[in-house]
């Protein structure tokens, strides 16, 4: 598909989805209320990760101030990865709707959660991204809700907003596939550009971190572009065991 052919259906699919939004405007993806696409009163129920995480990976601990088994077992590139919320109920419905129902709305709503994570950590950015899609799925969907979520977040924050990563082939969905399989499945699949992110400092956005081996990927590829930290920062997580 030629440059221009993807810019036109990129367009029309932008003023279908206006349209769309007149005639129908936003229901609360869990209730189905009128008005925000996720309202006060379910946003309310989403829970904060509150209990000790790996200062490494974000993973949920028992004891504080030590890094998980699995980061000792298999040290990461990545510099950290954070998360704000579990991945259940609301939380979950709510990326599902961002990614697989065309809610692009929602994600105003859950790059709140991010933007106060933000605020209150003391990370030094230099730029915000979102994991990237393969360009063909992005075309499907018509956005990547990753980048949509990095967006929200770098204006929120006043920080700016770069593509700077592709997917140099196309993956399957992370959802299907086990831990092992998942690393092999995004390993050398990713290509970032050194001269957007060489010596930086990037915040790197995705919806959910499940097992972290998307996010280690991109760091990798940063990496190689000479990044010089690459924070991964996260809407939702799923409980241990889940
Ligand atoms: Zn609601
Ligand atoms: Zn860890």
């Amino acid at each position: 598909m030629s440059p221009t052919t993807d810019h036109r259906l990129r367009v029309s699919r932008d003023w279908s989805t206006r349209l769309l939004d007149l005639l129908f405007p936003s229901r609360c993806v869990n209730c189905g209320r009128p008005g925000a696409a996720l309202c006060a009163d379910c946003l309310a129920t989403i829970q904060p990760i509150s209990s000790p995480t790996c200062p490494r990976c974000g993973n949920p601990l028992s004891s504080p101030d030590a890094v998980c088994f699995d980061c000792r077992a298999h040290p990461k590139t990545i510099t950290q990865i954070q998360s704000v919320c579990w991945h259940d109920e609301v939380a979950r419905r709510a990326v599902h709707a961002l990614k697989y129902k065309k809610r692009r709305d929602v994600a105003p709503e859950l790059a709140r959660f991010l933007v106060a994570k933000l605020a209150v950590s003391e990370l030094d950015i230099d730029l915000i991204t979102g994991v990237p899609l393969y360009p063909v799925r992005e075309l499907e969907r018509g956005y990547n809700q990753a980048d949509l979520l990095a967006i929200h977040t770098a204006n929120a924050r006043g920080l700016a907003y770069k593509r700077v990563m592709r997917r140099t082939r196309a993956t399957r969905d992370q959802i299907e596939l086990d831990a092992a399989a998942r690393r092999l499945n995004v390993k050398n699949a990713l290509f970032a550009d050194e001269q957007q992110v060489a010596g930086k400092n990037v915040l790197l956005v995705d919806d959910v971190a499940t097992t972290g081996a998307t996010l280690e990927a991109c760091a990798s590829a940063l990496f190689q572009a000479r990044a010089r930290g690459v924070y991964g920062l996260t809407v939702t997580r799923p409980r241990p065991g889940n």
